[in-house]
């Protein structure tokens, strides 16, 4: 027996825009049994396949474009224009569970861009709320990744700068500065959700305490990425798992504190069963 000391952060667990899309998909499919959904409802793959069982029928734009009247989820991410005005066209009726914190990032973008402002959106390519984001802007927006894909641009004197909702807060000052640094005119709108930014701080301290970190999260998860990085970055014996299946007993040592955390697309019943795991060693 290891005798593991295991700890689930209090903190980790679903966001309240996840919570929220996953409560509007379950209350529809207790009253109609089957309901589309526009991508993965959550970068979980774990949790995409339970509401799979459940009857949430994933599916991707191409799809969406044949489908008629139906019920469709729109996931936290959101979506741009184009996708409400098919819904209009082929009588579909769409389930908006488009988190608040991105509407209203849509909105500022939206806004922006009427003004004629020369938007920058530090996001990934081809992300789900990306593309939400740069609807808003008849897709004229200029996305980037991170600093060196800025610079190869050719920038404008004056710069309007936003964030996808799940970008690390750090790197996006340090951008706001390099820009400022080169002498150009800096609109910065940290928009990153306070639950990725305050996450980030709550970690490093629950990070500090174990002997060992086991990070829980899809591949696919932006914030995970992100956070992951946070206790690897505090704790170098962090290690980053998909499911409980990942879990090797190499990672520990006898009477280790182990610390359970992960992305705001983790779901507490995946951290509870890794915990169960790792009690059995
Ligand atoms: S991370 Fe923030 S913006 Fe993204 S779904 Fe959760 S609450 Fe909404």
């Amino acid at each position: 027996m290891y005798n593991l000391q295991v700890h689930i952060d209090s903190n980790s667990g679903f966001c309240f825009g996840v919570i929220y899309a996953i409560q509007m998909a379950e209350d529809i499919l207790d009253e109609r049994g089957y309901l589309y959904c526009l991508g993965d409802i959550v970068h979980n793959d774990e949790e995409v396949e339970r509401l799979t069982r459940r009857g949430l029928r994933i599916i991707d734009h191409a799809m969406y474009r044949e489908l008629r009247n139906e019920h469709v989820l729109i996931r936290a991410h959101g979506e741009p224009p184009a996708t409400y005005q098919l819904a209009l066209e082929n009588n579909l009726n769409l389930i908006d569970a488009s988190c608040p914190v991105v509407l209203k990032l849509q909105n500022r973008i939206k806004t922006s861009y009427d003004k004629k402002e020369p938007i920058y959106i530090y996001g990934k390519h081809g992300h789900a709320e990306v593309v939400g984001l740069l609807g808003q802007t008849s897709n004229e927006a200029v996305v980037f990744e991170n600093m060196e894909e800025l610079l190869q641009k050719e920038l404008p004197q004056n710069i309007t700068l936003y964030s996808q909702t799940t970008k690390s807060t750090s790197n996006f000052y340090k951008i706001k500065d390099l820009l400022i640094a080169k002498g150009h005119t800096v609109d910065a709108n940290d928009t990153i959700c306070r639950q990725v930014s305050n996450r980030d701080k709550d970690l490093r301290k629950f990070a500090a305490q174990f002997h060992k970190i086991v990070f829980v999260s899809g591949t696919k998860s932006s914030n995970g990425k992100v956070l992951y990085q946070v206790c690897k970055d505090t704790n170098p014996n962090t290690y980053f798992i998909s499911k409980v299946e990942e879990l090797k007993s190499n990672m520990f040592q006898p009477n280790d504190s182990v610390g359970i955390c992960g992305a705001t697309s983790t779901p507490m019943w995946l951290m509870e069963n890794v915990r169960d795991a790792l009690l059995k060693y």
